[in-house]
């Protein structure tokens, strides 16, 4: 069992000033691999100490320094990749192929999006009215992160702060430390110097509180549930920081008659169960027009059904367990729900899958007959678990799609090039992907409505992390 229990304060691992420790499990096998400290207020002041300490030098480094530094970040990921996707997939569960092919790949992609943006970016600009504008890095960040692309998240924050010029506290999932902490030592070995980044473990009620309520924090970035994203909000209010937010999702998939139904229906439901649902833009509600509607019931139960789900350390394109019982409970009450509100369960259902009794495996499950008003609809299930509903036309697809808290992303499948351009402006939604397609490194990711504020990736995300001066001389 791996002893993390030391947080990384002022370019050193030292001890939590209160000891408080806590397991960190692998949810496929519910057994402890770890244990951490969970930290303390006084630990956040500890960190917020050295950042505000490093600020004044390193918010003063060149573009160039700062790339020199992203480069030396890179070789130090490359270096230790198999490790930090090994850790993926022991305290998440990821299985092996997508730990390695996509949950710890992403670091390298984010950092390339971000060193491209870097390289883009204006700092000093003349205005259209001949100002000089200055942009500046905001100061200490407070990065928050959730478990289920756990590498993804602390990437997306920690790249854009640096190329930004700040310094930063991140307090990561208690729920996958770990890869966190080896992110840690990669920026140590990539000579981040001391103060810039540190890292406190802890629940969020404390340690997340302690950093969006300290004076000296003046920006909090958080990915995770709106319930938290909404509470860090209200602890930020009275230091007026700038908060950005990463947050829940409930996606659209819209299939058109006038598509390879079956293709575009099989890989809707794959990609709704991808990383065992628990992914923000799942496309976790299909609408599918009525005049195809049976067939896409029909491929969407034979896809789940053959939808292999076990052991994360076997290679392969199963999916793995959930990440926690709490986790797992909250999935069950919700398959309960659609069941209990009348959608027709035509794959999947409560319970574990058949001969996996150990980890906090789930049934991949497919709901039919799904009306927008149920829970099951519009609550973020994050488990392999899609609901498919019906429309009759482009209009009412739209306002089903529409109809919902979130806004993170939505998915078009259609042959008609007119139809596409039509529906990526009516839908509110942070970004659209239409057929098989994905936004690139570098392009803005976050939401719309209850989805979050702010974007992250590229040039966008190095924005959220500046000031802006504006300059007159006499
Ligand atoms: P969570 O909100 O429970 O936890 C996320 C992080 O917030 C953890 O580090 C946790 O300790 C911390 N936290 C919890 N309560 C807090 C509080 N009161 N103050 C400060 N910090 C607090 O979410 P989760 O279960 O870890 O993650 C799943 C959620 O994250 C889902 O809703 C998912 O959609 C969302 N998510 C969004 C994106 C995105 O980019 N939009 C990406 C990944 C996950």
């Amino acid at each position: 069992m791996k002893d993390l229990r030391k947080f990384y304060i002022n370019g050193e691992w030292v001890d939590p000033i209160t000891p408080n420790d806590f397991p960190v499990l692998n949810p496929a096998t519910e057994e402890q691999i770890a244990v951490i400290s969970l930290g303390s207020a006084a630990d956040v002041d500890r960190a917020v100490a050295a950042a505000n300490a490093a600020f004044p030098a390193f918010s003063q480094t060149t573009k160039d320094d700062r790339l020199g530094l992203l480069a030396d970040i890179r070789a130090a990921y490359v270096a230790r990749y198999d490790e930090i996707a090994d850790a993926v997939m022991q305290e998440m569960g990821a299985p092996r192929d997508l730990s390695w092919g996509a949950q710890a790949a992403v670091g390298k992609g984010h950092l390339d999006g971000v060193v491209e943006a870097l390289k883009a970016l204006q700092f000093d600009s003349t205005y259209l009215n001949g100002d000089q504008i200055l942009r500046e890095p905001i100061g200490v960040c407070g990065l928050i992160t959730p478990w289920n692309w756990p590498v993804n998240q602390v990437v997306l924050k920690v790249l854009p702060a640096l190329a930004a010029g700040c310094t930063m506290v991140l307090k990561p999932s208690e729920l996958t430390p770990w890869d966190a902490m080896i992110y840690a030592e990669i920026l140590h070995e990539a000579g981040v110097p001391a103060g810039v980044f540190n890292l406190v473990n802890g629940e969020g009620p404390v340690v997340g509180a302690a950093m969006s309520r300290h004076p000296d924090v003046q920006m909090m970035s958080f990915t995770g549930s709106t319930r938290a994203g909404t509470a860090i909000i209200k602890d930020a209010a009275d230091t007026v920081k700038r908060v950005t937010l990463e947050l829940g999702g409930k996606s659209p998939n819209l299939v058109f008659a006038d598509t390879d139904v079956d293709e575009a229906v099989a890989r809707g439901v794959r990609h709704c169960f991808q990383n065992t649902g628990q992914s923000c833009n799942a496309p976790t509600r299909m609408l599918v027009e009525a005049s195809v509607y049976d067939r896409a019931v029909e491929v969407a139960r034979e896809t789940a059904l053959a939808q292999k789900v076990g052991d994360p350390t076997q290679p392969g394109d199963h999916i793995g367990p959930l990440i926690s019982q709490m986790h797992w409970d909250k999935v069950q009450g919700l398959i309960q729900a659609g069941i209990d509100e009348g959608a027709r369960l035509i794959a999947g259902g409560t319970g574990k899958p058949d001969g996996l009794n150990a980890g906090y495996y789930c049934r991949p499950t497919v709901f039919a007959d799904v009306t927008n008003d149920m829970t099951i609809a519009r609550e973020e299930v994050f488990g392999p678990v899609l609901v498919m509903l019906r429309f009759e036309t482009e209009e009412e697809a739209v306002r089903i799609a529409n109809d919902t808290p979130y806004g993170l992303a939505a998915y078009v499948q259609t042959g008609d090039a007119a139809r596409a351009d039509r529906l990526v402006r009516a839908l509110r939604a942070g970004d659209v992907h239409v057929n098989d397609s994905d936004i690139s490194w570098g392009s803005p990711f976050g939401g719309y409505k209850m989805s979050g504020q702010g974007r992250e990736g590229g040039l966008f995300g190095i924005e959220d992390f500046l000031e802006i001066k504006a300059v007159s001389r006499a």
